[in-house]
């Protein structure tokens, strides 16, 4: 079809590039969400979110950006103080979503870029007791991936509750709800899923459940134990983003299609690529290029690109977007000295190759004081 634009430049770290047939999937009729026909159409994604989520429980969908989950896991966790490990802007905004929930917060602070061991956080919980702490997966500020795993096994020793952030590392990094028993973990619709923004996704373990009816204010909306009773019976609480549905269920055959070890192996593929791209760059124009997470701590779907002083991220996506693809300027304190390049969702090495050459080009005219 000739006019359908071409997939392949948008990598901004989310929203991601959404297919052509997924968003054509969303121009589908109304139908009632009390209905047959809705009731197929969620047992459907339903049983594609498993897989991607790895686990055999409920995953619930809201119709809410992903900060909706960050403050639902939040609020129907049981009443005490927080721990929110922070190593950049959206495990910041954990915390400021539990203190706006009216938690005491205790932060477990590192450098933004870096990330927490388990073993820190273990010392926290040893000197006194928290009722659950957050932590980000992919930290899409910073390009930084914490081991989930080892952080939550951590926290479930000492027993407390994990709350997980995935939003950039579902579908892109290894995660496993299930054999990780992870506690809460929540995701969105326009990261590393790849469909258009709108839409949440959490699933919680038993004994997060169990503890929900002790929490003191739930509020409605983001009532775990409303999700909960739905999803038994393949509805959602209230009126869903019917036409996101839409989208989602042609996404997540695609997903079942491709396998999602195979999408993390593309993931990783894409990082590579791009931490290899990195070194290349900063050869070929002198520019002191550096990529901001250490080794062996680096997302598979994002990194975060650091620049000497002299240019700034906005310099750069605004020469890179001159070369036809958009990518990201830096977030939050590491705005100016960073950009971000988001390598997630449905991309491709190759793609991604086109949109690092333009990269180079961009970087390569600012080195010689041109744009
Ligand atoms: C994008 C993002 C969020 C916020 O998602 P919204 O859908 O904008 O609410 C939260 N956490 C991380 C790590 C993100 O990348």
């Amino acid at each position: 079809m000739p006019d359908e634009p071409a997939f392949g430049t948008f990598f901004l770290p989310g929203p991601t590039e959404v297919r052509h047939e997924v968003l054509a999937a969303m121009t589908g009729p109304m139908i009632g969400h009390r209905g047959a026909a809705f009731e197929a159409l969620y047992a459907r994604v339903h049983t594609g979110l498993q897989q991607v989520f790895r686990t055999s429980r409920p995953v619930y969908v809201s119709t809410s950006s992903a900060t909706g989950f960050m403050e639902a896991g939040v609020r129907n966790a049981p009443p005490g103080p927080i721990l929110a490990v922070v190593n950049g802007a959206f495990s910041e905004r954990f915390a400021d979503i539990a203190r706006g929930c009216g938690r005491e917060v205790a932060e477990l602070e590192v450098p933004w870029g870096d990330v927490v061991e388990a073993e820190a956080v273990a010392a926290q919980l040893a000197v006194r007791p928290f009722s659950a702490v957050t932590v980000v997966h992919s930290e899409t500020s910073t390009g930084a991936l914490t081991d989930i795993r080892a952080v939550s096994a951590a926290v479930r020793a000492h027993g407390a509750l994990c709350l997980v952030d995935s939003v950039t590392g579902l579908a892109g990094a290894p995660i496993e709800t299930e054999s990780w028993e992870l506690d809460f973990l929540l995701t969105g619709s326009q990261k590393a899923l790849a469909i258009p923004p709108g839409l949440a996704f959490a699933s919680v373990s038993e004994r997060y459940l169990a503890g929900v009816t002790r929490a003191e204010a739930r509020g409605r909306y983001f009532d775990i134990l409303e999700f909960e009773r739905y999803a038994a019976k393949q509805q959602t609480p209230n009126t869903p983003a019917i036409s996101l549905l839409y989208a989602l269920d042609v996404q997540l055959a695609a997903i079942a299609r491709e396998g999602v070890e195979a999408r993390w192996a593309r993931h990783a593929a894409m990082a590579a690529r791009t931490h290899a791209w990195v070194e290349e760059a900063a050869a070929a124009t002198g520019i002191a290029l550096g990529i901001l997470a250490p080794v062996g701590a680096r997302s598979p779907t994002v990194t975060a690109v650091t620049l000497p002083n002299g240019i700034t991220g906005t310099e750069v996506v605004r020469a890179v977007a001159a070369r036809g693809f958009v990518i990201g300027d830096g977030y939050g304190q590491v705005k100016d000295r960073t950009f971000r390049i988001g390598h997630m969702g449905d991309h491709s090495v190759e793609g991604l190759e086109r949109c690092l050459a333009a990269c180079g080009d961009a970087l390569d005219a600012l080195a010689r004081g041109h744009t």
